[in-house]
């Protein structure tokens, strides 16, 4: 079976799969461009796509007859439209798995950079600004008996709240659409996002893109929040409102923003509020970097390699999404 994957992944998992299929890996450099894609998926049974391609109606004609699974390398799938997948009888799987603790790991540095600007500090002493120790010089914030809010309890903020709690002595607040055993039974508390927003020290979001999720933090959430807070996204750009954000990082609204995605993430250096955002020193911007390590991304390779060979063999995939 003919099976298509948009990067070169880490890992050896590819090199398995192309044992038992005719597999096409496209070289890069870069994201495939569309058209290649489109070309590229003819004829394919099974597709890996990286989150940077819209897997859409138009790409499942493009693909045709024989295309039974799409398995996404990333957690988030905002990519794909689930619904024409449905209507075509197309499997989509994700990369769940490990990835909590990736992401986990770099949202608590993100923490503990931004609340001691650390980010800032670094690129100071570079520029040979150190002259002797000063009382005042880059003060930042405790974290030990702070508040952190988690908007969206699921697989990576739980793993954020353990580590906060457990490593920094936080106390933890969460919000989600139902209530969690689990997090109940670590003192975790379950409170609305106007509360958690007013309340919190440190917000953190960790919820998918989707309909309902889209600028969840906008220009009156972050106007409700502390001005000594600190916001990281490590979940999806568009969940935050950019040109709100930017204006209260700019006006001293909020104390810093720490953000590993983007709103217009694919076309960054034409938007004019990332540029502006570059010039602040309270917020540290990082490349999309939630699971880039190399456990993870071999582990996703292997993920998603699993879940061709499931459902090309006749099996229901391990990983659904739909
Ligand atoms: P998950 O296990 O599905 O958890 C998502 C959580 O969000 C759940 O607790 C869910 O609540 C909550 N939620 C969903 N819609 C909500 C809404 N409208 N209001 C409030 N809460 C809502 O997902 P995950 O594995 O933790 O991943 C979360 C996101 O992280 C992914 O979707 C992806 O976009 C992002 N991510 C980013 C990177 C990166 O490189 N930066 C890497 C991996 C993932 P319920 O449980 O009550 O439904």
């Amino acid at each position: 079976m003919k099976i298509f994957v948009t990067r070169q992944t880490p890992g050896n998992a590819l090199e398995e799969l192309k044992k038992v299929h005719q597999v096409e890996i496209w070289p890069g450099p870069g994201t495939i461009p569309r058209e290649i894609l489109l070309k590229k998926v003819s004829g394919a049974g099974a597709i890996i796509p990286m989150l940077t391609e819209k897997i859409d109606t138009e790409l499942f004609m493009a693909a045709g007859p024989d295309l039974k699974i799409v398995a996404n390398y990333a957690v988030g799938f905002d990519n794909i439209d689930l619904n024409a997948a449905r209507q075509k009888n197309i499997a989509v799987t994700n990369t769940p798995s490990r990835l909590g603790d990736s992401v986990a790991e770099l949202t608590i540095t993100l923490i503990l950079a931004l609340s001691r600007r650390i980010v800032a500090a670094d690129r100071w002493m570079r520029q040979g600004n150190y002259v002797s120790w000063d009382p005042s010089l880059f003060l930042g914030q405790d974290l030990s008996r702070k508040t952190l809010g988690i908007v969206g309890m699921g697989t990576i903020g739980f793993e954020v709240a353990r580590r906060a709690d457990s490593l920094l002595g936080m106390k933890i607040l969460y919000t989600a659409r139902s209530q969690k055993p689990d997090a109940a039974a670590h003192n975790y508390k379950f409170i609305s996002l106007p509360e958690l927003l007013k309340t919190s020290d440190v917000v953190s979001l960790h919820v998918p893109l989707t309909p309902e999720t889209h600028h969840l933090i906008d220009k009156d959430q972050l106007a409700s929040m502390k001005p000594t807070a600190i916001l990281i996204n490590t979940a999806r750009g568009p969940v935050v409102d950019e040109t709100a954000l930017y204006d209260a990082l700019v006006n001293k609204k909020l104390w810093g923003a720490a953000i590993d995605v983007y709103e217009n993430e694919t076309g960054l250096t034409d938007d004019p509020i990332w540029w502006k955002m570059t010039k602040l020193s309270n917020i540290i911007m990082t490349p999309h970097i939630g699971s880039a390590t190399e456990e993870a991304r071999a582990e996703m390779t292997k993920i998603a390699v699993e879940n061709v060979l499931a459902v090309l063999s006749g099996n229901p995939p391990i990983n659904p999404i739909v």
